[in-house]
């Protein structure tokens, strides 16, 4: 029987039993073996009856010297079966199952695993699982016993008897992985390890096929990053750069600040990419007001020195238009020729800028997706740089990155991760990280507040508005659909603006608007027209208002600490004391400690791995957006140590040649093999 074959080859299963396998996304013999039990029942170890703990499960082994069946209504049963065993008694108690009868007889040997409960003083388990066993025979039985997801119309031991079906017939379980490998990292043969997950011998025995299998996902998914990057740089030489010159330092010269530690390393990082034969595949990886655009405005410059022109992507019409605005200033006067283009460019402009564009005459141009259309052509595109890389695709990068010859890519987040996670999640790029903030910025100070502080925020909300300071309101996520988002935005606004801050100049933007009405509520709102600002999420990204002293988030706990970091991360930028007020009503404990942890931690990369405890590692990266595929076995988490060692294994593999084509075919296939075989 191969892995592939479906499951209606086992013997028992037709396509009534196919369909319920199927709701758990079981549909060969190899799915089955790689549906793993969600826990085990532990049988090996036995509990003397009179140390059974309310509400545990545990395995107990006596005799029985007593039954009882009462039948208290005509159609119900309930049959009570006392076993004791010299320490104390238990009754397994049966509803409606009078056939159970037959199973036992007086002073027969009994083990029994079951949840402990009390019922009128006397200890009793339900519906407990039972085996009539001589104490001779009885260490066959002390096992793990492995326990499944399962669904309407499918028994548990159905589901083990179908597993044990698939160990003995399955063919193709054979060793996957290099022998050296398998050597140096101690793993547990393949076979032995698939046998073990689901029926393990014992703890240790589970522990190390667990561990084989985490590190066979990990190795695999490292040895397609690690040959994903091989390929971009294989025989591909990128545009060699001369050492920086002139034109960089007259822009480092303009910046009003002086550049920190974590910007300066990641801007010497840049140039030894561009300095070099292979193209760059560069994640600059920083805290909201990190100060990455200045990184960017350099690598830029870099660029314009050597002749080529650069493109810098940006998920909205905002933040292009901010983008613009900035690096026209540090560019003026300097042979940098900046445009921008968005979808809001007038057509005849565009005109004139794309032909301008494809003869050379740009030397950066500055959009959002506009920039992918194929009629946007560069005469010589050498750096192309994705800013808040996480709103975008893969797809998308790539595709504006065809637009140039192997060209040098930068990718720019505020959305930190942990540098071991960047590993597997960006395995194929290298990452500069920069920690640290510029001098001068007060931490924002956070508080958590429930309704019965809501009058006082208010008050100081005035008392800051008075003071000449703006004020952004955000209104919670309230469901999937925008519409409903922003009836609720509004119902805030109303509340704001006409009762509680009516003498006040109150301004709204969400994400229903037109992007022109957007733009004029956000200038509005920058030009100090506008003093408190009601906002659904679509300010997240990359606004920047320094005399903002207050992000007050309604409804804080529907979003996440990385979002809600985000939204804190738009105040605090000017040299005034700035506040994010976190409203909840919340009083679940999730929401508590998500509340405690932005009061606490101000640092973005702390906060992503709290993040990523709270939330587990599942839904955090959107694998599905890198094209990675999601792991069985392994968790990214708990597994950092190993992921480390799969992925040195993986990459030393790797280099000495090792073919993975088929492995790599059989596991992922779609998406991420496509990128790395084609
Ligand atoms: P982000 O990393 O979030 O993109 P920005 O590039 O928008 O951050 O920078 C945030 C603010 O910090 C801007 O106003 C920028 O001018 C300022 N800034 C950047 N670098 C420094 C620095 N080294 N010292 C002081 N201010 C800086
Ligand atoms: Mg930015």
């Amino acid at each position: 029987m191969e892995l592939t074959d479906s499951v209606t080859k086992l013997k028992g299963v037709g396509p009534k039993m196919a369909e319920k396998l199927a709701r758990l996304g079981i549909g060969t013999v190899g799915d089955l073996l790689d549906f793993y039990p969600r826990r085990y029942q532990d049988w090996t170890k036995i509990t003397p009856m009179d140390e059974l703990v309310f509400d545990e499960e545990a395995a107990v082994y006596g005799t029985v010297v007593d039954m009882k069946e009462a039948r208290p209504r005509p159609r119900m049963s309930i049959l009570t079966v006392v076993v004791a065993d010299g320490t104390g008694a238990v009754n397994l108690v049966y509803f409606n199952q009078p056939w159970k009868r037959n199973e036992f007889t007086r002073g027969q040997h009994i083990l029994a695993y079951g949840r402990a409960e009390y019922s009128y003083r006397k200890i009793q388990m339900q519906n407990a699982d039972t085996e009539a066993v001589e104490p001779e025979r009885l260490r066959g039985f002390q096992k793990l016993v492995p326990v499944y997801p399962l669904t309407e119309g499918l028994k548990l031991s159905r589901m083990q008897e179908l597993i044990r079906q698939a160990l003995e017939n399955a063919e193709g379980l054979d060793e996957d992985l290099p022998p050296q490998v398998v050597r140096e990292a101690r793993l547990m043969g393949r076979r032995e390890a698939v046998e073990a997950i689901h029926f393990p011998p014992s703890w240790a025995a589970q522990k190390a096929a667990r561990r084989r299998l985490a590190f066979e996902e990990l190795f695999f998914m490292q040895a397609g990053i690690a040959l994903l990057r091989e390929k971009r740089r294989q025989g591909r030489s990128g545009i060699k750069c001369a050492p920086s010159g002139r034109l960089v330092a007259a822009v480092r010269a303009r910046f009003p600040f002086t550049l920190t530690a974590g910007q300066r390393q990641a801007f010497a990082d840049i140039e030894d990419d561009m300095e070099g034969l292979v193209p760059m595949q560069r994640l600059v990886q920083g805290d909201v007001g990190s100060g990455k655009t200045a990184v960017a405005a350099l690598a830029i410059a870099k660029m314009t020195e050597n002749g080529y022109q650069s493109a810098l992507m940006v998920p909205t019409e905002v933040l292009a238009q901010q983008h613009f605005a900035t690096l026209s200033e540090w560019f003026e006067g300097l042979p940098i020729r900046t445009a921008l283009l968005t979808g809001q460019t007038k057509a005849s402009e565009k005109r004139d800028i794309l032909e301008a564009l494809a003869a050379g005459d740009i030397d950066v141009l500055i959009g959002t997706h506009a920039l992918i259309e194929a009629s946007v052509v560069f005469g010589r595109l050498g750096l192309v740089i994705t800013d808040e890389q996480h709103r975008f695709g893969v797809r998308q990068r790539e595709a504006l990155e065809t637009k140039g010859e192997s060209p040098h890519t930068l990718i720019m987040t505020a959305t930190p991760i942990p540098r071991t996670m960047a590993l597997s999640v960006y395995g194929d790029l290298d990452v500069s990280s920069i920690r640290g903030m510029p001098p001068g910025r007060h931490p924002v100070k956070t508080y958590a507040v429930g309704q019965d502080m809501l009058v006082r925020v208010y008050r100081f909300m005035a008392r800051e508005m008075d003071a000449g300071h703006q004020v952004y309101v955000v209104c919670p996520l309230v469901a999937e659909s925008e519409k409903q988002d922003l009836a609720a935005a509004e119902k805030v606004y109303r509340e704001l603006a006409e009762k509680e801050f009516p003498s006040y100049r109150c301004g709204m933007v969400h994400g229903r608007m037109k992007e022109k009405e957007k733009e004029e509520a956000m200038d509005a709102f920058r030009d100090g027209q506008v003093q408190l600002l009601v906002a659904t999420s679509v300010i997240e990204v990359g606004v920047n208002v320094p005399n903002a002293t207050i992000m007050f988030v309604y409804g804080a706990d529907r979003f996440g600490l990385s979002q809600l970091h985000q939204l804190r991360g738009r105040v605090g930028r000017g040299s005034a004391q700035a506040y994010c007020i976190l409203y909840t009503d919340s009083t679940g404990e999730t929401a508590r400690l998500r509340m405690q942890l932005m009061t606490q931690i101000q640092d973005g990369f702390l906060l992503a791995e709290k993040d990523l405890l709270l939330r587990g590692s599942g839904e955090f990266f959107g694998y599905q957006q890198h094209g990675l595929p999601d792991l069985h076995a392994a968790d990214i988490l708990r597994d950092l140590p190993l992921l480390e060692e799969a992925r040195r294994a993986a990459r030393k593999a790797v280099a000495a040649g090792w073919d993975f084509r088929d492995e790599l075919a059989r596991r992922f296939g779609g998406k991420f093999f496509e990128r790395i075989y084609h």
